[in-house]
């Protein structure tokens, strides 16, 4: 990238960050973000909304290329459009549809695929959930054993899926199944997109330590699932599904995430001089994130990106995202112990305490899973150990 088109793109990238802020003062419903800057609990509906009021704006699939109908964001926007939404404590972009499984499907789907299902990810009139992870392959993804047995133009599929996120809501899960026993785990794998409505589902629900319900065992016994629906080709399921794990790791959200809860903490009535100087540590370190998302993506304009940029944002941005939370807790003191579950489901709801501790701590317990989901913390050293010190 020339140093005339890299302007371009910081002064576009500039531009929706301006034009984000207007919106979150004229356009976003009260309700709706007062819900979500407080951590209260967003229902499906909540969700919806959000997406589409993204949709009007032409922001829904910015990064998506102009031709599926996107806007053809360079990275910057992409990381602009995330980190500005989150630090106005914006609703999360729910990333099934519209950041994983629509880049593989209009990347690698067949064009009757891309017709049939890339417009209604753009207008979320689909939803979708992500059926990686079984009892026994999280980390080590390749051990999966859900199977898809070829009968006709049909696969049947019988396995169990677990920590499926808002399975409970989903219209479509686009799934990992293994095809062949008979080769390397990984050229076994191929990748299937499931109707939720099929007989043979069933979703089970599993409870968080926050007490809500955002993760699902998902059960397929026997599940009928038409040919067409296997994306790209059989056994190349792994190649897809690495793909879509790039997208899982954005910058954007987590540096967003980290300001909004920062700036919640820096506003606690009367901080003690302990939590004062916890504050500066904390905001130092957040300034050091920013600073290498932003150098990770020069890295990446410029094609100097040695792979391991993104696992090194993901460990610190997920361990500090969780210790300015943990400081928020400690900041309120007793009220960090209030609880009301009801109250958290209402955005007309008085504040719990004088610091509104119930979003808080709802957030900080739901957030311990941050440094797991996505590759857990321990996998991303891995990563580092191997790319940037070569062990
Ligand atoms: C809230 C939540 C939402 C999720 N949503 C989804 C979803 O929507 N769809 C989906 O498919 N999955 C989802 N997941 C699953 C998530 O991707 C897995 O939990 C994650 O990949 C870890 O796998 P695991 O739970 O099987 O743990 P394991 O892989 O069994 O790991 C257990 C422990 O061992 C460590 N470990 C494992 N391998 C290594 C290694 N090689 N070196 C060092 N340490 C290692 C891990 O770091 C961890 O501490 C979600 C998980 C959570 C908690």
């Amino acid at each position: 990238m020339t140093d005339g088109t890299a302007a371009e793109a910081r002064a576009r990238a500039e531009r929706l960050r301006a034009n984000i802020r207007r919106f979150c003062v004229e356009r976003m419903p009260a309700a709706l973000l007062s819900k979500s800057a407080r951590h209260q609990v967003l229902d499906k509906a909540d969700y919806l909304q959000w997406m589409k009021l993204l949709e009007q704006q032409g922001w829904g699939v910015g990064h998506w290329p102009e031709a599926y109908g996107g806007a053809g964001w360079s990275t910057l926007e992409r990381f602009a459009f995330e980190d500005e939404l989150a630090r106005h404590g914006c609703p999360w972009v729910i990333p099934f549809g519209v950041k994983y499984v629509g880049p593989v499907i209009y990347t690698y789907g067949s064009e009757a695929q891309k017709q049939r299902f890339l417009p209604r990810i753009v207008s979320s009139e689909d939803f979708w959930a992500q059926g990686y992870s079984e009892p026994g392959a999280g980390s080590d993804l390749a051990a999966l054993r859900t199977e898809a047995v070829r009968d006709g133009d049909h696969y049947r599929v019988s396995g169990q899926k677990v920590w499926t996120t808002y399975a409970q809501w989903a219209d479509w899960l686009f799934c990992l199944v293994r095809t062949n026993r008979d080769v390397r785990p990984q050229d076994g794998i191929s990748f299937l997109l499931i109707d939720m409505r099929s007989p043979g589902i069933t979703v089970k629900p599993i409870a968080t330590m926050d007490g809500y319900h955002h993760v699902n065992e998902v059960w397929l016994d026997d599940v009928r699932v038409p040919v067409d629906n296997l994306v790209g080709e059989e056994g190349a399921g792994w190649t897809y599904a690495k793909f879509l794990l790039r997208n899982e790791r954005t910058a954007g959200a987590m540096v967003g995430m980290v300001q909004h809860a920062l700036a919640r903490l820096k506003a606690l009535a009367a901080p003690t001089p302990a939590l004062r100087a916890r504050i500066g540590e904390l905001a130092l370190r957040a300034f050091a994130l920013e600073e290498c998302a932003y150098q990770a993506m020069e890295a990446m304009l410029e094609g100097r990106e040695n792979g391991a940029e993104a696992s090194l944002i993901k460990l610190r941005g997920t361990e500090l995202y969780q210790e300015v939370a943990e400081a928020l807790v400690e900041g309120l003191g007793p009220a960090g112990i209030a609880w009301d579950a009801a109250a958290l489901h209402r955005a007309d709801a008085p504040p719990l305490g004088p610091d509104d501790a119930g979003g808080i701590v709802k957030d900080h317990f739901y957030n311990r899973a941050a440094t797991i989901f996505g590759g857990s913390s321990e996998v991303q050293r891995n990563i580092l150990a191997k790319a940037v010190l070569g062990l």
